[in-house]
């Protein structure tokens, strides 16, 4: 067929997957025949990884939500007018909130909304519903560094400075983060460094490195405070650094103390004389980066090895200097800006928090309404979908931008709690295996179809640009709140639809607090420039903060905080029933929960199922061969993947992709443990046994 595409639009905006955004410029005039190219934008230097490349496959997905849909008296899901949906999803929610109270309802948001999808869903919840119960699936991926930044240095933005500035490291401590899969450009601003890696997998990025150091799972905050040990022990402190910058350091040096090489050997499996080398390498030469990902953070302690973390790096004189710093690599989309502008449970626009009476009073104003009818901190993701259903817990749910029968941890739990739901709204743009729960789904646009903003890991805002107009049935996720809000009986105007409107009201009610936009504009981001918050409405214009923690820390005295934090272990250890330790992650061709990712006929077609990387001696003594089906089972219940052997992993350890739906769910065995300062559940440790299934 010939080839008839006559672009006559081209948009310069942003790839719809990870926190990266790789500037990307989208031309075509039909959903089926968009192209992409990678701009010249400073993240990604045109560069895109397959997922970029791929994207525009997503605009044309086969079974794309076209109407939306309401569950029949027969049971099944009818196609619906606008009206008659979004009446249903507003009689549903009030019939509920009116039986058994506004808390009954709950809103589980998406760390891939724009910042207006996000801050508009904080508001509905908390004034149309006017229920406490909103949180968000980046509970599953950032609370943990986000708990320990902010506990460290008072604020938590991801990297507190650009990407571009890792291309002058020297060495770069990448410990729980495989960014040569998750997000491939920005290895390009590591080439001059040389990496320590920590995975208990030989990764495609721990092959990159000059030292892969790898622990048992859920040890790594042993590993850390071994690593702190020897800083120690062998006079690489930076002495004038912690006394001017910093305060705690006398109790974490009595805990360090404790964690000679030797013992952190025993413990983690590392051995003693790579601990020595990764401190050579991250104190001899120059500029030097710790950077954190899931890997250590998706535990029960995980903001406890965040800290850890942090600890070594500020023990190391990095952090809030020109010449180094502390990072954690975000991983959904926007699950920077998805934090800061009220859908997580104790938080309000500009990190603000649901529990300071001059923060509420500020939000209140802004929103014209009465400081009174702001509802106090909820329940975080994890409980809240665990309540579900229950006889305390919310009865009906509105899901946006989210997974959670796929993302959640324990997941045959969670799938029996939304199925438990009197009363279910799922809105989205393909039938997730959460939508086909509803009773009622809406569809709605997608990234090349909308306008909105972002804000990448480094905490820069960007412009989402619209190249398609949306599928004629189909509306935004801002016209959904809305409709319900109105149908609720809430004053039209205070629910905009409009991307810029929406904007220019968190801008305003993020005036004054930790994540400050009000001197961000969408004219100022259409002119090109590139503003990292804060940045405040004066000096006008605010040229924006690149780089933080130059001069001060964000607590009151300016000065960072060691953690005493010390070594639990995960929540299950193995056994004779469950003899290896799983841990989850991701593929470089797949996204978060796979909904998306799996639609592209390209990146299907590399990894199409689940699979398990096994080491060759554990899956002989499970009875396993490459190729085999198994079932990889934990006390929870069981997935099956096929088996992939891989001699680089400890004979110990199991890794399982979790990008895959059905029976291929790796969060059917996941444990449910949760940190108790961030209500991070530990994905990354469970333990299991491997089991033959016949094809
Ligand atoms: Fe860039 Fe991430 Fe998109 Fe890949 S998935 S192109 S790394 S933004």
């Amino acid at each position: 067929m010939p080839d008839t595409r006559q672009p006559v639009a081209a948009r310069r905006t942003h790839c719809p997957y990870c926190a990266l955004q790789c500037g990307t410029r989208i031309s075509g005039t039909r959903a089926d025949a968009v192209t992409v190219e990678p701009a010249d934008f400073p993240v990604n230097r045109g560069r895109l990884c397959q997922k970029g490349w791929t994207a525009p496959g997503l605009l044309a997905a086969p079974d794309r939500l076209a109407a939306p849909l309401v569950r029949g008296r027969s049971g099944r899901l009818l196609t619906a007018t606008w009206d008659s949906a979004l009446q249903a999803a507003a009689e549903g929610l009030a019939r509920v909130r009116d039986a058994h109270g506004a808390d009954a309802l709950a809103v589980f948001g998406g760390g891939g909304l724009t910042n207006e999808k996000a801050y508009l869903l904080g508001k509905f919840a908390r004034l149309a519903l006017g229920t406490s119960n909103i949180d968000y699936n980046g509970r599953f991926c950032m609370s943990s560094a986000a708990a320990a930044g902010n506990a460290a240095f008072g604020l938590d933005r991801g990297l507190p400075f650009p990407v571009t500035d890792l291309s002058r490291a020297r060495t770069v401590l990448l410990a729980g983060a495989n960014v040569a899969e998750t997000m491939p450009p920005l290895m390009q601003h590591l080439h001059q460094a040389r990496l320590v890696v920590v995975d208990p997998r030989r990764s495609a990025t721990a092959h990159r490195a000059a030292l892969h150091l790898q622990p048992a799972p859920g040890t790594d905050l042993a590993l850390a405070l071994g690593m702190l040990h020897v800083v120690i022990t062998e006079g690489r402190l930076d002495t004038a650094y912690i006394g001017r910058r910093t305060t705690g350091f006398e109790a974490l040096a009595g805990r360090a103390a404790g964690w000679w090489p030797e013992r952190t050997e025993a413990v983690t499996g590392v051995p003693a004389a790579d601990l020595r080398t990764a401190v050579d390498l991250l104190t001899q030469s120059g500029d030097c980066y710790v950077l954190t990902g899931r890997g250590v953070e998706q535990h029960r302690q995980g903001t406890a090895t965040a800290a850890a973390f942090i600890n070594l790096a500020l023990a190391l004189g990095l952090p809030g200097t020109p010449s180094g710093g502390y990072g954690c690599l975000t991983g959904q989309g926007n699950g920077q800006g998805g934090r800061e502008h009220g859908q997580k449970s104790d938080q309000l626009p500009g990190y603000r928090s649901l529990s300071d009476p001059a923060d509420r009073a500020h939000v209140a104003r802004v929103w014209r309404v009465p400081v009174g009818r702001l509802p106090g901190p909820g329940l975080r993701a994890y409980e809240l979908l665990d309540a579900l259903g229950e006889e305390q817990g919310p009865r009906a749910l509105l899901v946006m931008g989210s997974n959670p029968v796929v993302s959640a941890p324990h997941a045959a739990r969670i799938t029996a709690r939304l199925a438990a739901l009197d009363f279910l709204v799922v809105a989205d743009f393909v039938p997730s295996d959460t939508a086909r729960l509803a009773d009622v789904v809406l569809p709605v646009t997608q990234w090349a179809e909308e306008e909105g903003t972002m804000t990448n890991l480094e905490g820069r805002v960007l412009r989402r640009r619209a190249l398609l107009d949306p599928p004629p049935p189909v509306r935004s996720d801002l016209h959904v709140l809305h409709g319900i809000a109105v149908r609720l009986g809430e004053p039209p105007e205070h629910y905009p639809t409009e991307p810029r409107k929406v904007f220019e009201e968190l801008a305003a009610a993020s005036e004054g607090g930790r994540a400050d936009y009000s001197g961000i504009t969408y004219d100022r981001l259409d002119a090109g420039e590139s503003l990292f918050w804060p940045c405040p409405a004066t000096p006008d214009p605010h040229p924006g903060t690149p780089r933080l923690f130059l001069d001060r820390f964000a607590h009151p005295d300016g000065r960072a905080r060691f953690a005493d934090v010390e070594h639990d272990g995960p929540a299950e250890d193995t056994g004779a029933a469950y003899p290896v330790h799983a841990t989850t992650g991701r593929v470089l061709t797949h996204y978060q929960s796979g909904a998306q990712t799996r639609r592209v006929p390209e990146l299907a077609a590399v990894a199409p199922e689940a699979f398990v990387e096994v080491h060759p001696d554990t899956a002989a003594r499970s009875g396993l061969a490459d190729g085999d089906l198994a079932r990889v089972v934990s006390a929870r219940g069981g997935m099956t993947a096929r088996v992939r052997l891989d001699p680089t992993l400890r004979p110990d350890t199991v890794f399982v992709p979790f990008h895959f739906s059905g029976d291929g769910r790796a969060n059917l065995f996941t444990h449910p443990a949760l940190d108790p300062l961030s209500g991070m559940p530990e994905f990354k440790v469970s333990a299991v046994r491997l089991e033959p299934l016949p094809e």
